[in-house]
């Protein structure tokens, strides 16, 4: 996945790594906020129980995780999306580049 660095639309001094898609470009100190909510879908609790470092790391996530609690669900493909980008995260955890 090609990464680039953006500012934080919100408070535009954090820097974020953001895909190239991504059009909302929020840092981690901004969205911590807003993924304090609970999420009522037991399966989708279950799946956004990940390590924190991965929601400082990815926006992506971040942005997942704020939409299930705002909403309460999410799409097929955002969960799909939502658990590939977390095995390859974890992943490359494991696997740290020497
Ligand atoms: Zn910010």
């Amino acid at each position: 996945m090609v990464m680039f660095k953006q500012k934080c639309m919100r408070c535009k001094k954090n820097y974020v790594k953001v895909g190239r898609n991504q059009r909302f470009v929020v840092c981690y100190d901004c969205q911590k906020k807003e993924m304090k909510g609970e999420v009522r879908d037991p399966k989708i609790k279950k799946m956004l129980d990940i390590p924190e470092e991965f929601y400082k790391e990815n926006s992506f996530l971040r942005d997942i995780k704020v939409k299930a609690i705002q909403w309460g669900e999410l799409s097929e493909r955002q969960i799909e999306a939502f658990k590939k980008t977390v095995e390859k995260m974890k992943k490359a955890s494991e696997n740290p580049k020497t």
